[in-house]
Formats: C-alpha cells, sequence, structure tokens
C-alpha cells in the first residue's frame, strides 16, 4: 500500500517553505557542503541522504538501531533472486569483472558496461525496476567475453567443473537476448500473466493452475485469513504443485537465518516488552515460516506506537508478482522525527471526520475508523524492495481484515523526501508550468502540499471506505486492476480534502493556495510529466502511474464541458490550465464516489473500462512532445539513494556507539554490500 517513490513532479520544488519542521531541522545541518546527487547514468539519478538526529540518539538506542541495520541488509540477496531466477549468478559475475577486471577500465566500452552494471544495481536484477521491462547492455557481447576472460577466475560464481567459456555461453543470451524473460511483471491481460512473467515466484505454471491452487485455499468467509502464498516460491515437480516456503530450513535459508541472528539481537536491545514481543514475533515467522504467525507480527507491530526506533522487515508488497500473491523482501530502519510528527498526527486524529464527511455512499463508509498511527520518520537504511529506489509514505500491514480490525500504521519518509527535494530541479517546472504565478504557487506552497497529499494518502486514504460484506477482498475481485484502483482510492481521498477548509482549520495548511499548488502539479503529472517515464511506443503499465493518469485523464474529461481544465497550446507547446479548483475538487468526489463503489462491489468490469479507458493508453502525439521538451533538460526520471554506512564502536566486547558515515560513491556502496551481504548462491 505504499505510495511508491515520489512522483517527478515533486521534482519541481527547489525552495522549502518554513513551514516544514523536517526542513527547518535539516536546514542546520551543514547542507551547502554535502552533495545530494552525486551521479547520474541512463534514466537514473543517485541521491544520498542525511539521517539528522542520529548523533542525538541514545548510546543503547544506537545499538538497536544498528541490529536491525545488519538484520535488513542481511537479507538484501533474497529480492535479487524473486526478481529473476538468473540475478544473483549475473550479479556475482559483475561483480567479479568490476573487482579484478585487468585490462583498460577507461575505455569506452568499459565505460558502456559499467553502466549496464549499476542499472542492474539499481533495479535489484535484470529488469527495469520500475517498467520491470528487461534492459539491455550498450556493450556488444564479444566485449562481454572479454571481460570475463580478463577477470578473476576464482571470483566468478562457477559450478563444480564449470569453465569461464561455459558460463559465458550461459549468461550471454539471458543477459543479450530481448527476447528470454522480456517482462518481470507481465500485466497485460490478453494473455497468461504467470507463464509471460519473469519473476522467479512461480516455476513451471500456467495462471489457470496458479488461481485454481489458491481459489481452493482461500477461504472467503474466514475473518481472519491468511495471506496464502505470500512467502513462497510455487512449483510443479513432476505434475505435482507445490511450495518452498521462505523460512529457516526451507527457501533462502542461509539470509534469513542471518536476518534472525541479528533480530534475536536486536530483541535484547529493544525498547519496551512490546517491540521485544514483536521482534520475537518476527523471529518465530521467519523460523516455521507460518503465515498465521505473519498475521500475529503485523497486529503487533501497528500496535507498537511507543517505540521510537522502529522498522519495516519482511515479506511485504505483492507488486512483483501479476497476481499479487508473492510478496518480496523489503526493509526499511528508522527513528520517529517527533516535530514534523506533529503534522501527520493532527491529520490522523481528524479519520472519523474526514470518513464522515467523504463523498463516498454511506453504506460503504467506516463507521469507526480504527487505530489510525502516524508519523514522520528519519530513515537509517533501506534494503530489499526499499532500495536503491525507495518509497517516500508507507502504510503497513497490507492485509484488509487487519486494518479494519486493527488499524495500521502508516508513516511519511521525512529525511528521504527532503533529499528528494533538495536534489530536484527547477528547469522541470519552468518548461511545464503555464505561466509564472503557477511557478511561484509552486515554490511557495509545492513541498509542503506534497508532504500533506503523502499524509493524506497513506493515513486517511487507504485506511477509509469498507467492503460489502461477502464480496472478498479487491485482489480477489478487481484481479490485475486492485493496485491502481487502490491507490487511486487513496489518491482521491487526498486530492479531495486537500482543498477542504478543515486543512486550514486543524492548523496544517496556512492556506487553500497550498491544495491548488498540488492540482496544477497533480494533473501536469497525470497528463504529461509521467510519460517521460515510458518508452515511445509504450503504453502506461505500472500501477501508481495508471492511477495517476486514470484520475487526471478521467477528471479532465469530466471537466470538458465546463472547462475545468483547459488544454492551451503555446509556441507549439502543450499546457493544462486549472480553470475552477472547486469544480475539479467536486469531479475528484465525484471519482472517488465511483472507485469506493467499485472497491466495494468488487465490480471488476467497471474497473477495467475505466482503467484501460483513462489509465493505460497513451496520446502519442503528446508523449513524443514530453520526452522532447525532457530531453532538453538532462534530468533523470527516476531516483535512488546510497545508504549511509554504520560503523559500530566498541569498549572490549561491549558497543558503546556507533558511527554513521555517508558514502558518496554508488559502485563502492554495491560491491561493499555484494561482500559482506552475499549470503545466497
Ligand atoms: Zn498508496
Amino acid at each position: 500500500m505504499k505510495k511508491i517513490i515520489f512522483l517527478i513532479a515533486a521534482a519541481l520544488f527547489i525552495t522549502l517553505t518554513g513551514c516544514d519542521s523536517t526542513n527547518k531541522k535539516n536546514e542546520t545541518m551543514k547542507q551547502e557542503e554535502f552533495n545530494y546527487q552525486p551521479e547520474q547514468f541512463a534514466d537514473l539519478g543517485i541521491l544520498r541522504y542525511q539521517v539528522p538526529g542520529f548523533e542525538d540518539l541514545s548510546a543503547k538506542d544506537k545499538e538497536l538501531v544498528y541490529y536491525l541495520y545488519q538484520a535488513s541488509l542481511a537479507g538484501r540477496d533474497i529480492l535479487y533472486d524473486q526478481n529473476g531466477k538468473h540475478n544473483l549468478k549475473i550479479r556475482k559475475t559483475l561483480e567479479a569483472i568490476v573487482n579484478s577486471y585487468n585490462g583498460d577500465k577507461t575505455s569506452e566500452e568499459y565505460q558502456k558496461f559499467m553502466v549496464y552494471v549499476k542499472r542492474f544495481w539499481f533495479s535489484n536484477g535484470l529488469h527495469h525496476h520500475y517498467s520491470t521491462a528487461k534492459f539491455l547492455p550498450l556493450c556488444s557481447k564479444e566485449y562481454f567475453a572479454e571481460l570475463l576472460m580478463g577477470s578473476d577466475k576464482s571470483l566468478m560464481p562457477l559450478n563444480e567443473g564449470e569453465t569461464i567459456e561455459q558460463l559465458t555461453a550461459e549468461l550471454t543470451p539471458i543477459i543479450f537476448d530481448p527476447k528470454i524473460d522480456a517482462k518481470r511483471v507481465n500485466l497485460n491481460s490478453d494473455v497468461d500473466i504467470i507463464s509471460t512473467s519473469a519473476n522467479n515466484y512461480y516455476e513451471g505454471l500456467t495462471q489457470k493452475e496458479v488461481e485454481d491452487f489458491y481459489n481452493k485455499q482461500e477461504d472467503k468467509n474466514d475473518p481472519a485469513p491468511i495471506w496464502y502464498g505470500l512467502n513462497s516460491k510455487l512449483v510443479k515437480n513432476n505434475g505435482k504443485i507445490e511450495e518452498e516456503v521462505y523460512k529457516v530450513g526451507g527457501l533462502y535459508s542461509p539470509a534469513i537465518e542471518n536476518i534472525v541472528l541479528w533480530l534475536k539481537k536486536a530483541s535484547a536491545a529493544a525498547q519496551n516488552d512490546l517491540q521485544k514481543k514483536t521482534i520475537d514475533k518476527l523471529v518465530e515467522f521467519y523460523e516455521t515460516g507460518d503465515l498465521k504467525k505473519w498475521n500475529e507480527y503485523n497486529i503487533l507491530w501497528l500496535q507498537d506506537t511507543l517505540s521510537t526506533i522502529d522498522f519495516v522487515n519482511g515479506f511485504i508488497e505483492v507488486y512483483g508478482d501479476p497476481l499479487g500473491h508473492k510478496a518480496s523482501y523489503e526493509a526499511i530502519v528508522s527513528f520517529k522525527d517527533q516535530e514534523a510528527t506533529k503534522r501527520i498526527e493532527a491529520i490522523g486524529k481528524q479519520a472519523q471526520w474526514f470518513e464522515d464527511n467523504s463523498p463516498i455512499p454511506n453504506e460503504y463508509k467506516k463507521k469507526n475508523v480504527v487505530g489510525i498511527s502516524a508519523k514522520v520518520i528519519t530513515v537509517v537504511v533501506e534494503s530489499g524492495d526499499a532500495s536503491p529506489s525507495t518509497p517516500i509514505g508507507i502504510n503497513l500491514p497490507n492485509a484488509t481484515w487487519i486494518r479494519k480490525e486493527y488499524g495500521s500504521k502508516s508513516v511519511n519518509l521525512g529525511n528521504i523526501v527532503f533529499a528528494y527535494d533538495k536534489a530536484s530541479a527547477e528547469g522541470v517546472l519552468k518548461e511545464f508550468a503555464f505561466d509564472e504565478s503557477e511557478i511561484e504557487l509552486s515554490k511557495k506552497y509545492g513541498p509542503l502540499a506534497d508532504n500533506l497529499h503523502t499524509d493524506l494518502h497513506e493515513v486517511i486514504g487507504h485506511a477509509s471506505g469498507q467492503i460489502k460484506d461477502g464480496v472478498g477482498t479487491p485482489k480477489q475481485t478487481l484481479k490485475n486492476y486492485a493496485s491502481t484502483i487502490e491507490e487511486a482510492r487513496a489518491d482521491l481521498v487526498a486530492l479531495y480534502y486537500l482543498m477542504d477548509q478543515k486543512m486550514v482549520d486543524i492548523g496544517v495548511m496556512p492556506t487553500l493556495d497550498a491544495a491548488k499548488a498540488e492540482y496544477q502539479k497533480y494533473i501536469r503529472n497525470g497528463l504529461m510529466l509521467q510519460l517521460n517515464r515510458i518508452e515511445i511506443g509504450d503504453n502506461v503499465e505500472e500501477s501508481h502511474m495508471r492511477n495517476r493518469q486514470l484520475i487526471a485523464g478521467w477528471a479532465y474529461e469530466k471537466g470538458k464541458a465546463d472547462n475545468v481544465i483547459e488544454k492551451k497550446v503555446k509556441d507549439g507547446k502543450t499546457y493544462f490550465v486549472i480553470n475552477d479548483y472547486q469544480k475539479l475538487r467536486k469531479i475528484f468526489g465525484e471519482e472517488l464516489r465511483e472507485i469506493q463503489r467499485i472497491t466495494s462491489e468488487g465490480d471488476f468490469a467497471a474497473a477495467k473500462i475505466l482503467v484501460e479507458t483513462y489509465g493505460v493508453k497513451v496520446d502519442s502525439e503528446l508523449h513524443k512532445e514530453v520526452k522532447e521538451r525532457y530531453s532538453k533538460l538532462n534530468i533523470a526520471p527516476y531516483k535512488g539513494f546510497i545508504n549511509p554506512l554504520l560503523k559500530p564502536v566498541y569498549d572490549g566486547d561491549k558497543m558503546v556507539d556507533v558511527k554513521i558515515e555517508y558514502p558518496d560513491d554508488f559502485t563502492k556502496q554495491m560491491l561493499y554490500y555484494g561482500k559482506n551481504y552475499s549470503f545466497l548462491k
């Protein structure tokens, strides 16, 4: 349910208003000296983030953070393997070359090879982290073979008796042939989405077989269901379908044993009993693979709102599986930003008011919105599916029934958002905003409005509404459209309430002008900017992008008669200008009402029509124009982060302090991780 990475349009904001306490706090650091974006290649920008307040943590808290940090990185290999069954072998080969190639490392060919290696690290595998399409090296096959021959054989992932020539022959087609494993997650519902997806969650199975396998297990009347298939690979052995469970003694055991080792140390250093119980339950889950324990863990985790140190660790998001059963490994360690949390708490406190005043049908409103907790966190490390590309807000757990019965925990990743803002360029705003007043509004309120949108999306949006009795979860009813519809629902709640006087009244927004800035940004992004992320000729695939285009495109159509959003062309350039903000708000409310109805009733047919009509297809002329305008700005559409490095200080056996460093070399960090956290073959 995370609001995945930052909207391109957030790159529009360069100045920061003083309203946001996170920003103020960061401003006190010597940031002129801090290089927020040390590197850029292909379509990727490599950023860094600071961890303000780390030095002020007690020695005991730092120790806990350190253990959780190690537990996070210990699982890193798992995601590579989940993303594709050849990924670990390829990564080890690439790293062996980077570490030991004895030829010319300054040649143009070698630089092309390095861009491929860095893209591979960034995506945790062969496929683009966002589009999930396979990307290819720009160096030649012959050169790749040369690199292998010129590198240290003892570092290569060779099987018993295997030669370098054999390894080269095995890997070359996997890396260079665009037809092999072309897509990691195929959402095209016209074909078998399981057998055409290159992820490593299923082996030898068709979509029908997978659907039958889980349909048989799922009991729609179970009030406390487990998430079937969440932590396993489904394989067909001699005609028999079996689950290989991720656990100690099961699949990925060496990595999971290491996670457990560090979690046990963390448990001993926990801040309080509930946190200790929470960590112990996670250990039990990893040791048994029992998904009931995963549910119990999630309930404990969301109830722990007192600990200032917190973490995400486990098999969390299901975007990597077109059927939404299998979850990817992900970990984040953080501590609470007390000041900035006041803003998000003010919004969380109004959850029932927001629900009661929502434009959704009354029968689908929650009578009693429970347990919404929200905070702004300062991230210390990210791993697995949260790294290098990261979410900026997270709302967990994902199980609908737990959210309904116990609520959820919602966080905004304050120092990450801050780093994005610092690294972003003014150029995009100037290029795509219609006039000076739009630019001014964006500069003045952009960062605040952005944070408020994230807060509302996570704290209010995902937590609102309810499913009609007996209908089943959106995953079951809306299938491949479930993620898009859910993200649209949360975004629409945010858009609708941003323009509400309530936001001013509760003191989180100075004026409704801030909401105008967000409306402009959302329309610009949904109708134009995000097109820069996809290749000419492709449609929109990723759920969050589909959701944004769906909302913006549908609003444009709905408001056409009243000219609510106007398409203007100036000097041959296209702009979308909002003429009536209140009418647009009303349209967002109508969209929300329908999206909630679809979710509550599990109306697959309606979801399909909406998403396919507005969310998928691309206006090819406009697409070309956006790409052209962007290319002149030389800005990477995707960003990811180098993590800080923690170093414990010991006095004898006792850890007395933990030092933090901010590495600035992406390649070095990836090689360091490859060397120190390589637990799987
Ligand atoms: Zn979301």
